[in-house]
């Protein structure tokens, strides 16, 4: 799953493009939830939220095989 960094600028500009709700306003920054963020596998070829963040401040958070990241796209949308 991805992860961002304090360099986030709260823009809101990434939120809505999660195709798994995974993004939301923290205390101080926005924040990935491990457990939903498939880096969009299932859904697009690559992660929305790095597409549109204007300030590049989303790097990989913790290193899942796209085999992973599939599992846990089927297990979101109960397809497992
Ligand atoms: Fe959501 Fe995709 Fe970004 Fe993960 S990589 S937080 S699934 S938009
Ligand atoms: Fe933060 Fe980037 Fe999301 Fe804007 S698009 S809220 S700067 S992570």
């Amino acid at each position: 799953s991805l992860m961002i960094t304090d360099e986030c600028i709260n823009c809101d500009v990434c939120e809505p493009e999660c195709p798994n709700g995974a993004i939301s306003q923290g205390d101080e920054i926005y924040v990935i939830d491990h457990n939903l963020c498939t880096e969009c596998v299932g859904h697009y070829d690559v992660p929305q939220c790095i597409e549109v963040c204007p300030v590049d401040c989303i790097l990989t958070g913790i290193e899942e095989t796209k085999d992973q990241l599939q599992e846990k796209y089927e297990l979101i949308t109960g397809q497992a």
